[in-house]
């Protein structure tokens, strides 16, 4: 390819994920499979990598999801949202090392920097929703917000009031004076069938999968829409602790987040590991039981597990460098394309 060649590719790229991300993130409402997004983004990413030239102010590689609605108001995070790098594997391949080169990759860059082996993992399933923050104020739920561009998210507290697994109160004595939670809504797959029934059986449009009638869901200006429809909750990080001790690994903050009342994944779901060999092993047994979890998910999330170690690895412009997502293979990318065309 020449250099004008390669200049009009990544335009293509960068005008392309642009519309398919609004169309994700803004609209609830995407026209191409995961998979054709993340194939299109790492070719961007790529290009981008051996050509820097070619590297622009707005290129969606540098983005954290969509612009925040304006029906809404607009909440501004004191601590960025953030996304996650992400790494696959090629389970064609019978070679460990070939099959898992990118994790690989990821682990021996955490142990170089941080010159040390093996390397303690914080593991847990990549919940396919929407993230979502939660602050509390002396113990009481007083805002809550979406993602949004990562800097600016959505004021959903109203509808976030009605998903009963959240806490509007944490049952202590002496509550800390600022808590920050972070998770992720989402519909459980059997909540997701029954709306679709009952959407079919009203003549209402059906959603194309169970993330985009959470977020469609949550999203609501109508609270009692959001109230009727079932959303579930996971917490998997704390942003901000005043007034209490913050735990020193993540693996401590998530059995705190489960004493103060919050739902986090069940602990044989998020255990912590050693060293790439444990992570691949977690990522295979995870893989295995997908299809019988009750959430979807769409890979495992890996983290480093002490915060002390976070910080000395820190972020790079949209994700932090101590944590990735480790995607799994798509899963029936052609139905939700079926799906979404029977819609339009
Ligand atoms: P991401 O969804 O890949 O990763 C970051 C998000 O992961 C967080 O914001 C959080 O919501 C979520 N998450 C789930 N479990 C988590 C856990 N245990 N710990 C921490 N975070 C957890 O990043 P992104 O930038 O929001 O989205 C990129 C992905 O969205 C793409 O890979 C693609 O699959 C999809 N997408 C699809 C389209 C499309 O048109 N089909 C468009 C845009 C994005």
């Amino acid at each position: 390819m020449t250099t004008n060649d390669l200049a009009a590719r990544a335009h293509a790229l960068r005008q392309q994920l642009t519309r398919y991300g609004h169309e994700y993130y803004v609209l609830d409402a995407p026209s191409v499979p995961d998979a054709e997004y993340d194939r299109l983004f790492r070719e961007l990413q790529t290009l981008e990598q051996q050509h820097p030239q070619l590297k622009t102010a707005d290129s969606p590689t540098l983005r954290v999801g969509g612009m925040p609605l304006p029906e809404f108001s607009q909440i501004t995070h004191s601590v960025p949202m953030l996304s996650l790098g992400n790494a696959f594997s090629d389970m064609q391949q019978d070679d460990f090392a070939r099959r898992h080169a990118e994790l690989l990759q990821f682990d021996e860059r955490i142990r170089r920097e941080l010159a040390e082996s093996p390397i303690r993992y914080a593991t847990e399933p990549k919940f396919d929703g929407l993230a979502i923050s939660l602050l509390y104020r002396d113990g009481v739920l007083v805002q809550a917000a979406t993602r949004g561009d990562g800097i600016t998210g959505e004021n959903v507290t109203e509808n976030i009031r009605t998903i009963h697994a959240i806490p509007l109160k944490l049952e202590l004595a002496h509550p800390p004076t600022l808590l920050e939670v972070r998770g992720e809504v989402l519909m459980l797959k059997r909540d997701f069938e029954r709306l679709n029934a009952e959407q079919l059986a009203r003549g209402d449009k059906t959603f194309a999968n169970p993330r985009n009638a959470a977020a469609g869901s949550l999203r609501q200006l109508d609270s009692r829409i959001t109230a009727q429809r079932r959303l579930s909750f996971f917490a998997y990080a704390i942003a901000q602790v005043e007034g209490a001790d913050w735990p020193l690994s993540h693996a401590g903050e998530m059995d705190w987040l489960q004493q103060l009342g919050f739902p986090v994944v069940a602990q044989d779901l998020r255990p912590v590991v050693e060293g790439a060999a444990g992570l691949a092993a977690y990522y295979e047994s995870v893989l295995q039981r997908r299809a019988t979890l009750p959430f979807e998910i769409d890979g495992v999330v890996y983290k480093v597990d002490s915060r002390a170690q976070q910080e000395e690895l820190g972020f790079v412009s949209r994700a932090p460098r101590w944590a990735i997502a480790h995607k799994f293979p798509a899963e029936e990318a052609l139905t939700l394309v079926e799906a979404i065309e029977e819609q339009v």
